[in-house]
């Protein structure tokens, strides 16, 4: 089974399998590295922050995430075998995302339950001993002080509205990792948006194949259709159909490193081959000739990427990407909801930038950014408007992801970087469901207000009418249990879309 290459279930591996893993992807099973170098994040099973270098020999863990090189991997193990350690982490993730009110309500139960008790006490105690006020009756006030003082309908108040709204969310394809995020999403100010597979499809297609120093088109795209092989970009995968399109054999490649929000390298027999945008090439002071005019392409909306080998330019390749059709409508209701300044970031070029943002209504744009630039952007708009989500789905965007107040991440188009770092994943692509999380997370605000301003009240009413003898034990048990009832449907009716 070392001789194709094909998509499997993982419960389809067997021992011995030989894994191609992808810049910024997942690794799926446990093993160890045959072919290629990178470099691995294992937080999610060491809990080690940095990512830990990997040549081959070196072993490698299910459920770790893969930076920017390619790997052939053996499976060592079974996928029964290296799940648990997996399933913990993601436990212990939930528990430490605790929403802040949540944590108002546990805290709150701290002192609250021996003052209380106390109260209680001398409810008992003092009245019959100081007064001589018949002790049978001040014992049973005491009791019924005991049933309806139990916050029971405040300390449920935030947890059954989250997990409603959160239900809710899950119904409609919007998967929010914890109580802290939905809670943080109704007070956000500022939306950014990566553009490539965020604002289009992330499907581009090939338009253009240009040779620039006297190949073959055909020769220009199989050299870049080779160092694409290994990569998960957008762009990789369009210039890898076109290739397979044209029935154009793709040569094997060793050496692959991708440059996140730039480009990728590879080498190809004796040849270091890279391909990128042109800001790559700048960037990596290649002794390359002036810029080829391609701008009519630009100016068009399309992707122009350049391929190179280490001493000169050899060809370049377009490639056109469809905005995405409910795009304008989700930056529309995003505006109606409040949201101070809506902006889109990408690394694409800056004409092609000007165009999406021209048709689908941001504030702003930033253009040939890297994915360090995106964190600058994100940590500066912080400081100016507060709140700041940020919505992608690459590998260049899981540093922004990380820093933004919310990272919500695209489920279908995602990376799994961008998955696992985002807080918020909309599992169908639906940039819509945005507009609709922040409503939700208002609303589910609101509710779990009432439901605190109702309890508190609730307690107090009670506490005063079992002290001053209106209430016996059934009617306590009836006003504390209705209290709670109350609570919870409030809280439930978040489960209505
Ligand atoms: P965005 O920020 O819009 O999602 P990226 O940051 O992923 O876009 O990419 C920015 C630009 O870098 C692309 O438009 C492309 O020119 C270049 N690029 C990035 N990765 C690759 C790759 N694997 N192959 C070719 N070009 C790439
Ligand atoms: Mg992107």
């Amino acid at each position: 089974h070392h001789d194709h290459e094909e998509t499997v279930g993982i419960d389809r591996i067997k021992i011995g399998d030989v894994m191609i893993v992808k810049p910024g992807e997942k690794i799926a099973m446990d093993g160890i590295v045959a072919v290629g170098a990178s470099s691995v994040d294992q937080a999610s099973v060491t809990g080690e922050s940095i990512p830990v270098d990997k040549v081959p020999g070196d072993r490698v863990f299910a459920g770790t995430i893969n930076q920017y090189g390619a790997m052939e991997v053996e499976v060592t193990h079974l996928a029964a075998d290296n799940t648990i350690a997996k399933i913990t982490h993601m436990v212990e993730e939930a528990q430490a995302h605790k929403a802040p009110t949540q944590v108002f309500t546990e805290r709150f139960g701290r002192y609250y339950t021996p003052i209380v008790m106390s109260l209680a006490a001398v409810v008992a105690v003092i009245p019959p001993l100081a007064l001589g006020a018949p002790p049978a009756e001040w014992l049973h006030r005491a009791l019924v002080l005991l049933v309806v003082a139990c916050p029971c309908s405040l300390i449920i108040s935030t947890p059954v509205a989250l997990v409603s709204a959160i239900g809710n969310a899950a119904k409609s394809g919007v998967l929010v990792k914890g109580g802290a995020y939905l809670e943080a999403a109704g007070s956000l100010s500022v939306f950014a948006f990566d553009k490539t597979g965020t604002l289009t499809t992330g499907r581009p297609e090939v338009t253009d194949v240009i040779s620039l120093n006297g190949l073959e088109e055909n020769d220009i795209l199989a050299i870049t259709a080779a160092v694409e092989s290994r990569s998960e970009h957008p762009v990789a995968q369009a210039i890898i159909r076109a290739a397979k399109d044209k029935g154009i054999e793709v040569p094997k490649v060793a050496e692959f490193q991708a440059v996140p929000g730039s480009g990728a390298y590879a080498r190809l027999g004796e040849e270091l081959y890279f391909v990128g945008s042109w800001k790559f090439f700048e960037e990596r002071l290649l002794p390359l000739e002036a810029k080829p005019d391609i701008l009519h392409l630009e100016e068009s909306g399309k992707t122009v990427v350049f391929v190179a080998t280490e001493s000169r330019l050899i060809g370049a390749v377009a490639l056109a990407d469809k905005v995405r059709p409910q795009a304008g409508e989700a930056v529309k209701s995003l505006r109606r909801l409040g949201l101070k300044h809506i902006v889109m970031l990408t690394g694409d070029n800056e004409p092609t930038a000007g165009l999406v943002a021209a048709g689908v209504g941001v504030d702003a744009f930033h253009a040939e950014l890297l994915p360090e630039d995106k964190v600058e952007l994100m940590i500066n708009l912080k400081r100016r408007y507060g709140g700041v989500a940020m919505v992608g789905d690459g590998v260049n965007d899981a540093p922004a992801l990380a820093v933004a107040t919310v990272g919500i991440a695209m489920g279908v188009a995602g990376s799994d970087v961008a998955l696992e770092t985002a807080d918020i994943a909309l599992m169908s692509d639906d940039i819509t469901k945005l507009a609709y999380t922040v409503d939700l997370s208002r609303r589910t605000m609101r509710v779990i207000k009432q439901n605190i301003a109702f309890s508190l009240a609730a307690v107090a009413v009670l506490t005063i009418a079992t002290l001053s003898g209106y209430l016996n034990l059934t009617l306590g048990i009836i006003g504390h249990e209705g209290s709670a009832l109350a609570v919870i449907f409030n809280g439930m009716r978040l489960l209505k879309r």
